[in-house]
């Protein structure tokens, strides 16, 4: 693939980070908002659907409420984000009215995506949106959404969305011009890296720690978004927020920022299981098992299950772990977690003496199986 291919992309979407939207001080940047608006504006224009994904209601909040540093509490993040969110669309509405382009606010929390019906919901709404030629405005519902329920970062937020509609390209645009190859605030010979093919540990190990202090992403939240977009078969690009013209420059293909390219593109169903899907559940394989799993593509017997862990029904997604402790898959199990401890280690033909009943021959088989890399 190539960066001309961009100029073709229909279905895309821009995710923008607080601090390119906000003073320091927390108050909206109305020149930086009106950058993005234009140039999501002409996108838009040329035909493309357009979403974007939008930070910035905290710390907008956080300067409305005259708040000094980012809110520790829940309540009080919360309550930033009421106030934040409201001014936030308010001056999105009013920007992009300029252009004749109507907008819509989507709020969504961990628990939109975890659930199979919530999950296809939430992309009905967002395609029906797209059809109406709205840009759908996502953020995390904050307000709302307490530590549990919360993915807590929008970068994440925003592959999740571009997997959910099947987006062409990811735009991440932040307050750093890519990935380098080390820290450019502390080595000034560190050289922006333009193309990642794979996500190997050595590209981990380039994420180091978190931004600024507004925003709560950093490189590591970014590259989590690559992994989710690799899968999902779209691009990602990160790209400093403030370039002059990014956005058309990106689209007409042009050498900026850091791109990540797609490995593969994982039908819809099994990047839910894998991404979006709330895990009840680990099931402890052999190495024997692992390897069936992992290089045969076989599904999962009970013989090769070694422990079991969680409260799990069946129907519910678990994870598959190998006899390191490292995750080798996940997946729709067909038995309870009662029901797997008291079959593993057991031959399939032994299932029906066992449990009273054979309903399936696999725990889980392999068409609701998905391997992580
Ligand atoms: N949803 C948060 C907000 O609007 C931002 C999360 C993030 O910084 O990634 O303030």
């Amino acid at each position: 693939m190539k960066r001309e291919s961009f100029q073709h992309c229909r279905r895309l979407v821009v995710k923008v980070g607080t601090s390119s939207l906000t003073h320091p001080s927390g108050e909206l940047h109305l020149e930086q908002m009106a950058k993005l608006v234009n140039e999501l504006a002409l996108a838009h224009r040329e035909g493309r659907e357009v979403l974007l994904v939008t930070s910035g209601a905290i710390g907008a909040g956080m300067g409305k409420l005259g708040l000094k540093g980012r809110p520790r509490t829940i309540p009080e993040k919360q309550a930033c984000a009421a106030v934040g969110q409201s001014q936030l669309m308010q001056i999105y509405e009013r920007f992009f009215a300029s252009y004749g382009i109507t907008v819509g606010q989507v709020l969504l929390t961990r628990d939109d995506l975890a659930h199979r019906r919530r999950f296809l919901n939430a992309r009905n709404a967002l395609r029906t949106l797209l059809e109406y030629r709205v840009i759908p405005i996502v953020n995390e519902n904050d307000t709302v959404a307490v530590d549990e329920i919360r993915l807590g970062d929008n970068d994440t937020l925003s592959a999740l969305v571009a997997s959910l509609i099947s987006a062409q390209l990811l735009v991440i645009l932040s307050d750093v011009e890519g990935l380098y190859t080390g820290d450019p605030r502390q080595d000034p010979n560190v050289r922006l890296i333009s193309e990642v093919e794979k996500l190997t540990p050595e590209i981990w190990a380039l994420a180091g720690g978190p931004g600024s202090c507004l925003g709560s992403g950093g490189m590591s939240t970014k590259l989590e978004a690559a992994r989710i977009a690799s899968r999902s078969g779209c691009p990602m690009i990160i790209a400093r927020a403030s370039l002059p013209e990014v956005l058309p420059r990106l689209l007409a293909g042009e050498e900026i920022g850091t791109v990540f390219w797609p490995r593969e593109r994982l039908r819809e169903r099994r990047r839910w299981l894998l991404f979006g899907a709330q895990v009840k559940g680990r099931i402890c394989v052999d190495a024997g098992a692992a390897l069936a799993l992992r290089q045969e593509g076989k599904s999962l017997l009970p013989s090769g299950i070694v422990a079991v862990e969680g409260d799990f029904e069946a129907g519910h997604v678990i994870s598959i772990v190998d006899p390191e402790g490292k995750e080798i898959a996940r997946g729709l199990v067909n038995y309870s977690a009662a029901e797997v401890a008291r079959i593993m280690g057991h031959q399939t033909s032994e299932i029906e003496s066992l449990l009273g009943c054979r309903l399936y021959d696999e725990v889980v088989h392999r068409d609701n199986l998905v391997l992580q890399e």
